[in-house]
């Protein structure tokens, strides 16, 4: 069916984004050493302006991400909602910063894939043996449930599914919990997306949201870039690309949530600390930062908090 298809575009999209973030890391924009087992060749040369898009949009989840660690402590959860092969996991236990539980869901045939990499390379293995206390591990075909991590097949758009799932694997309702969507929401309706974000704000007293995506598509430039996804056929008629940022708050804000912002990228990229930027503005010369700008500028991060336990979660902010 032309769902099924749009299905298989879809998952398809999670090698997009980690054969750009492989390439970015090989250029020295950002360390990652776990994403070469996850992505063999480096692959053909990107575009600058892609490689710094890319480098925005880790520095900026990564940022509000661990600025949530270190206002809860660690004492919390994070939720990865279409993770695909994402490394932020490594990246926390390496840097300290890791929840008492970190969670991730996609589809079954990514999750199995992910799994795959992970049973097969000692060094994505060894630090989640290393952080389990028991003989209890389970590391199958296609589930992974260790103390501290957690893989998880399901549709996100069928919810009370993922949310058995997840409870299945001791998600734990009463910790302060960061949910994360990075380019994902984008594939679905905004009513599944919605009900996604109402969903994480009823369930959790205490949270946060982190959501990357397109934004402002309504110009010509945008429309350039929808016209791209539909004719790789992953995205469906009714995706709300036009959002602004005001909407992009406002999405959170009747469904829930106490405090959201938004930015687009061009905002964020600025607020990046500075002497980083300007290390990686050296590393590849860009002929003129018109098509950087544009590209920033349709892209955003939006996040809310709610804050039953008073953690100052609302101050989180670039
Ligand atoms: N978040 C990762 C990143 O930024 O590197 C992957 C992004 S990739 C563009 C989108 C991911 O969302 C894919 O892995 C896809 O399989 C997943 N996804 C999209 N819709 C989904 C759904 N309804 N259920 C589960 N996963 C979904």
């Amino acid at each position: 069916t032309d769902t099924d298809t749009a299905d298989e575009a879809v998952r398809a999209t999670c090698d997009d984004a980690t054969i750009c973030k492989r390439f970015a890391t090989s250029k020295g924009y950002w360390k990652d050493p776990y994403i070469q087992y996850f992505v063999r060749s480096v692959g053909e040369r990107k575009a600058p302006e892609i490689n710094r898009g890319y480098y925005a949009r880790v520095q900026g989840v990564n940022f509000l991400l661990d600025a949530f660690l270190k206002k809860t402590q660690c004492n919390c959860q994070v939720i990865n909602l279409g993770a695909g092969l994402d490394t932020t996991f490594w990246r926390l236990k390496d840097n300290n910063l890791m929840p008492q539980k970190f969670f991730e869901v996609d589809f079954p045939t990514i999750v199995s894939r992910k799994i795959h990499y992970i049973k097969t390379k000692p060094p994505l293995s060894k630090p989640i043996i290393e952080t389990h206390s028991t003989d209890s591990l389970l590391l199958d075909a296609h589930n992974l449930d260790s103390d501290r991590y957690c893989i998880i097949g399901a549709d996100l758009r069928n919810i009370s599914d993922m949310e058995e799932k997840l409870k299945k694997f001791q998600l734990n309702t009463e910790l302060p919990t960061l949910v994360l969507t990075e380019c994902v929401l984008v594939y679905m309706t905004p009513s599944q997306s919605s009900g996604l974000i109402r969903w994480v704000a009823e369930t959790f007293h205490t949270a946060m949201f982190i959501n990357y995506e397109q934004a402002n598509m309504c110009d010509r430039f945008g429309q350039v870039m929808i016209e791209n996804l539909q004719r790789r056929q992953c995205m469906l008629a009714g995706v709300d690309t036009c959002q602004s940022l005001d909407l992009q708050k406002e999405r959170f804000l009747r469904s829930g949530w106490e405090h959201a912002s938004a930015l687009d990228m061009i905002t964020v990229y600025s607020m990046l600390p500075q002497v980083d930027v300007g290390r990686i503005e050296r590393l590849e010369f860009l002929d003129e930062g018109e098509l950087l700008q544009q590209l920033l500028q349709h892209y955003s991060i939006s996040w809310a908090t709610k804050d039953k336990l008073r953690l100052g979660l609302s101050q989180v902010s670039f």
